[in-house]
């Protein structure tokens, strides 16, 4: 008889990157050229593996909230049976149940459908093979993705361990990346936002990272992303990516009156790009920061009498900028 391990209490997640790995693939798999489409094989592991991320990942919040709740029946648990793994572990539906009423969690019951749609496509593909039109099946998975991504988001990486957090969210950048090539899943999310983009159309740029129009620039948040779901807490950052990948000028490292990221004279973050397009404005650009989501298409700058490189509105009675003035402006 082995020894039992040192008591290692609820820092232990193998879930999440075994969860994360098989999403991975899943987005490998659907992600296609423009106009392409999946081949069999590759939806068929698609669904599979989408089903397995689904189920691991659901346990994974389980298993945040207490070990136990991973167990067909959590009043046999012990903790040795968990620790080797040798347990009947409890059923997506259950675990759905048990989120819902011991973590309390609010899931969208279209989220859930989509899940026990998906788990028959699953069966069906396990026995029989594709049987179903492709694009529907293909529709099917993306209608889960719409669920799956936003739930980890939202509530199963925020509580996870610092150094598994960093790995997870690595993970997830490039499954984010892969969305761009998977065209049912775009038509599904985008129809999910349009109505909520549609208010903020001013402020939403093409995201660097999926490519879709939806990131959202506002002043009392970071510049999210509503269909990737990623977020830049550093907004100069945001605002480099933008103009590097989006419209494909590098902003330099120094100020420079030409350089197409300048400081913002409201929020003085270096995050005001010269050339956006927003949902509202396309084809024409705007000048919009990506801290402050002020609009300062209509504002003539000048350089800073001082040659530090920086921009001011010509409107200001000063003819140098904040920084060269000495006087402590305020960050956001
Ligand atoms: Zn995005
Ligand atoms: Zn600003
Ligand atoms: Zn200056």
């Amino acid at each position: 008889m082995t020894a039992r391990p040192n008591s290692r209490p609820d820092l232990r997640y193998p879930l999440v990157d075994n969860g994360l790995d098989y999403l991975l693939d899943v987005v490998g798999r659907l992600a296609t050229g423009p106009g392409e489409q999946p081949v069999a094989r590759d939806l068929k592991y698609a669904v599979l593996h989408l089903q397995a991320a689904t189920e691991v990942l659901l346990k994974a919040r389980l298993q945040q909230e207490h070990w136990s709740l991973v167990f067909d029946n959590p009043a046999t648990a012990t903790r040795k049976t968990f620790d080797s793994a040798a347990f009947t572990s409890c059923t997506t539906e259950a675990a759905f149940e048990r989120l819902r009423n011991i973590v309390g969690l609010d899931l969208p019951a279209k989220g859930i459908t989509a899940v026990t749609r998906l788990a028959r496509d699953r069966n069906a593909l396990t026995h029989y093979g594709l049987t179903q039109p492709a694009a529907a099946v293909e529709t099917r998975a993306a209608d889960v993705l719409n669920f799956l991504l936003p739930f980890l988001a939202q509530h199963l990486m925020p509580a996870l361990a610092p150094g598994e957090r960093t790995r997870a969210e690595q993970t997830m950048t490039v499954v984010h990346a892969q969305l761009r090539g998977i065209e049912a899943y775009i038509r599904t999310r985008m129809n999910d936002l349009r109505a909520g983009l549609a208010k903020v159309a001013d402020t939403t740029v093409t995201c660097p990272v999926c490519a879709q129009p939806a990131l959202v620039l506002a002043a009392d948040a970071d510049p999210t992303c509503r269909f990737c779901l990623m977020t830049w807490p550093d907004t100069e950052e945001a605002a480099a990516e933008y103009s590097w990948i989006v419209t494909g000028e590098v902003s330099s490292t120094d100020p420079d009156p030409e350089d197409p990221v300048q400081h913002c004279p409201n929020c003085s973050a270096r995050s005001l790009v010269m050339k956006v397009t927003t949902a509202a404005s396309a084809p024409q650009t705007r000048r919009l920061c990506f801290a402050c989501a002020d609009d300062f298409t209509d504002t003539d700058f000048t350089a800073c009498a001082y040659g530090c490189g920086r921009l001011l509105p010509v409107d200001t009675e000063e003819t140098l900028c904040p920084a060269c003035i000495g006087v402590p402006f305020e960050r956001n």
